[in-house]
């Protein structure tokens, strides 16, 4: 048996491991734990500081979990977009394979727990299933191997999937959903990255939330991993009491680049039934997103999306910089809040004109905006006219 494996034996996995770790009451443990399965690995464990830090708050259960939301269990709809049970059909050239219903900790902000966890809604003797679909679909050219984890498979069950995948012509990409680099980084060996590296192209995309979470260990993993040519990005989730600070999501991805992990999405905590208490308002994301662009390295600044409720995708979500736009120009602003104007290409240019754009998108000129343009006028040169704006106030 590897190491992961052993440690994944020595995880906190039961109503009684609560009771015995964390004096919770029984009844209220087994509430818990039949709400949504519990699992903390020695690792990540090991990772607390202190009661109600921002690891412990994503691994241990709180009783919130138990209170009436009124959120839905499945609020991405992708049951419905679901022809086999191993995968989720919504986007025209890309498919999510899941392959296996486990991980080596149970997140307790987790979006698909409706599932994840439960042998009996994604199985590995749905992985044939997936694969007759994917290869019956020729428009799917991007699979998404995620669960669960897929990285709970041993070496030689992912092997038969990364196989299966790559036998199929019309699949180009590959791309492996894998949050073991935060949580069990043990799970990443020499044996595993070389396996993996004989189905190339395949990117990785790692699930870090916390700066405490980039340890010596997580960067060996990562390091592994892009030794070995896979490119790697991070798909962090917003939450209260975690990160949703501006300096906590600045370190955290400088340090997640630091480690050749380029920060790619992070996510407006999805309406998911028992997860209400780590939501955030939108505009704290927006105020994370103000205080990233500009102020740090490009590489270090993700899109901030929405998972729309129902189905709609990712959207991605972005504070203000265009203050006015007509044919004629554009106005915007830099990360300093401060305004510039931009002459508008005109004349032979294949832009749509006004009169051909949907009234609805048409943005309104705002009171501010046409007091700046008749003073702009009166300039010698409309070019690049640069006037102050004063900064929002903080809060
Ligand atoms: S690792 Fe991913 S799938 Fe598993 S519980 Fe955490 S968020 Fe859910």
């Amino acid at each position: 048996m590897e190491l992961w494996q052993q440690m994944l034996r020595q995880s906190i996995d039961s109503a009684d491991d609560l009771v015995k770790r964390f004096n919770f009451d029984k009844e209220t443990a087994e509430r818990l734990n039949s709400l949504f399965h519990i699992r903390i690995n020695p690792y990540y464990l090991s990772l607390i500081r202190y009661p109600g830090d921002p690891i412990w708050l994503q691994c241990i259960p709180d009783a919130k979990e138990l209170e009436d939301d009124g959120l839905p269990i499945d609020p991405l709809n992708e049951d419905n977009d679901s022809p086999v049970p191993s995968i989720t059909h919504r986007y025209p050239d890309r498919v999510l394979f899941l392959v296996t219903s486990q991980c080596s900790m149970y997140c307790r902000f987790c979006t698909r727990k409706r599932k994840v966890s439960d042998s009996t809604k994604i199985s590995m003797k749905y992985i044939q299933d997936g694969l007759d679909y994917i290869k019956a679909h020729p428009e799917v050219r991007d699979v998404i191997v995620s669960g669960g984890d897929p990285l709970m498979l041993t070496d030689t069950m992912l092997e038969k999937v990364l196989q299966g995948l790559r036998e199929i012509p019309h699949v180009e990409i590959i791309r492996v959903h894998t949050k073991m680099p935060c949580v069990l980084p043990q799970r990443i060996t020499p044996q595993l990255v070389e396996m993996m590296k004989k189905y190339q192209p395949l990117y990785v995309n790692v699930h870090f939330n916390h700066p405490w979470e980039i340890t010596p260990e997580a960067k060996q993993a990562c390091d592994l991993l892009a030794d070995a040519g896979f490119p790697l990005g991070n798909q962090m989730v917003l939450m209260k009491g975690v990160n949703d600070d501006a300096e906590i999501v600045k370190e955290l991805n400088r340090k997640l680049l630091m480690m050749r992990v380029r920060p790619y999405y992070i996510y407006q905590a999805d309406m998911v039934k028992s997860t209400n208490h780590f939501r955030t308002p939108i505009k704290t994301g927006l105020e994370i997103m103000d205080k990233l662009r500009g102020h740090t390295s490009g590489l270090a600044v993700p899109y901030f999306v929405i998972d729309a409720p129902g189905g709609g995708g990712k959207i991605p979500i972005l504070p203000q910089y265009v203050l006015y736009h007509d044919d004629q120009k554009i106005v915007v602003r830099n990360y300093k809040y401060e305004v510039f104007e931009y002459d508008e290409v005109t004349g032979q240019s294949r832009v749509a004109e006004p009169a051909e754009v949907d009234e609805r998108f048409l943005r309104k000129q705002p009171v501010i905006i046409r007091e700046r343009r008749r003073r702009a006028s009166k300039s010698k040169s409309r070019a690049a006219v640069k006037v102050a704006l004063d900064k929002p106030t903080e809060g």
